[in-house]
């Protein structure tokens, strides 16, 4: 409907909405679980109530959980994943540093563009959207550059891509860099292994992996991180994003900063509280076996994959659009029919992928099923024959 003739009357905003019922099986936001809207229904207290406190501290320690950080800091930043990025980058990347970027997609140009505005200095080892990085090429352009801080996506969720931070965060400490991960897509749908990698700052969301609506940005930080934090001299550029200050307000003074989103926090304890329940170990099996039998059902009506089998994200699925298709009619037709959500590309991939998420409550075998028969049926409606 166009803006024009869209007049609103007192009689349009009478009833609850109601929004139709869909499968997320997009790249986010994921479904949420009933038990997480509940807790999103409960009521407010103060933010500075000690009520509240507990739930920040509880959320905290479930975080490191998912991250798999023992010491140095977890807290949540109010905003969605693009908010820790900036928090990350706002804090870490100070004017005139230099800033070394592994650029694979979409999300890593996005953090060059964060940090081309904060007046660092940007270099950027560039390959196709899809593909990742060798062990020995990352080691080679970080001993060249010798950058103070290094960022990479985890899981790019553009291209389906994930990039292992081992060789990137060994090297990174070998030439004292701080090391940056997107980890938004990967957190609580596969193992981030934040300490054992070795990352510095990672930043996430809550609306893929966690399984929840999206606002909060959940962040780990070493104790690196945190030195390099206490040693920063001028201030950082954003004040809302400063972490100083937002790690004083949730870990220590608990004086107040900004007024946390609290029915968030209480959605995010409950999701977080699910993954301990189920074990993190156990849910992320559950991705991966799924992720298992999706490829080989794929595969079985001569579908082809976009990234190469070693370094695929379990929870999201790249999937080529096969020749003669067009990608948007499938998703329309998904929509409209069963409900379904999916993704194409964007970018040099538009056009030319699909992006299935198979995560939280929908990677179950019988969700899965129901999944792979209406998509078979809607490429089929679209000419695709098996
Ligand atoms: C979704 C996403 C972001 C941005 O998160 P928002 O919650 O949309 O702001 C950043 N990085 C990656 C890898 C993502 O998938």
């Amino acid at each position: 409907m166009s803006a024009a003739h869209h007049h609103l009357s007192v009689h349009d905003l009478s009833a609850p909405p109601e929004p139709p019922n869909r499968y997320l099986f997009g790249p986010g936001p994921s479904m949420v679980h009933p038990r997480v809207y509940q807790a999103l229904s409960k009521p407010i207290v103060g933010h500075l109530d000690p009520y509240f406190i507990q739930v920040m501290h509880e959320v905290q320690e479930l975080l490191k959980i998912a991250f798999g950080s023992g010491g140095g800091s977890t807290l949540v930043i109010s905003g969605t994943g693009s908010a820790g990025m900036e928090a990350a980058v706002a804090n870490f990347v100070e004017p005139a540093a230099k800033l070394a970027v592994f650029a694979n997609g979409y999300f890593s140009d996005r953090l060059t563009e964060m940090a081309r505005r904060q007046g660092a200095e940007i270099v950027r080892l560039e390959k196709a959207w899809g593909q990742t990085f060798a062990d020995d090429e990352a080691s080679e352009f970080i001993r060249r550059e010798k950058p103070k801080v290094v960022a990479y996506v985890h899981a790019e969720t553009s291209t389906g891509a994930l990039q292992s931070g081992r060789a990137i965060c060994a090297a990174a400490h070998e030439a004292g860099s701080l090391v940056i991960a997107d980890c938004v897509t990967s957190l609580g749908g596969l193992p981030v292994e934040f300490d054992q990698t070795g990352i510095d700052v990672a930043y996430s969301c809550t609306q893929k992996g966690l399984s929840c609506p999206p606002g909060l940005s959940p962040m780990a930080l070493s104790e690196r991180a945190m030195a390099w934090l206490r040693a920063r001299t001028a201030p950082a550029r954003s004040w809302y994003l400063d972490l100083k200050l937002i790690h004083d307000y949730s870990t220590v003074s608990h004086r107040y900063h900004h007024t946390a989103p609290i029915s968030m926090f209480y959605a995010l304890r409950e999701a977080l509280l699910m993954i301990s329940e189920e074990g993190i170990e156990n849910r992320w099996e559950r991705h991966r076996s799924c992720h298992q039998v999706f490829v080989r059902e794929i595969e079985g009506v001569g579908l082809r994959m976009h990234v190469s089998s070693a370094h695929r994200i379990p929870t999201l699925n790249t999937v080529l659009v096969p020749g003669g298709v067009d990608e948007g009619r499938v998703r329309k037709r998904l929509l409209e029919g069963p409900g379904i959500e999916i993704a194409g590309g964007f970018g040099p991939l538009a056009g030319k992928i699909f992006r299935i998420g198979v995560m939280g409550p929908l990677a179950t075998e019988d969700n899965l099923q129901f999944f792979l028969a209406e998509f078979n049926k809607a490429l089929r409606a679209e000419g695709y024959s098996i």
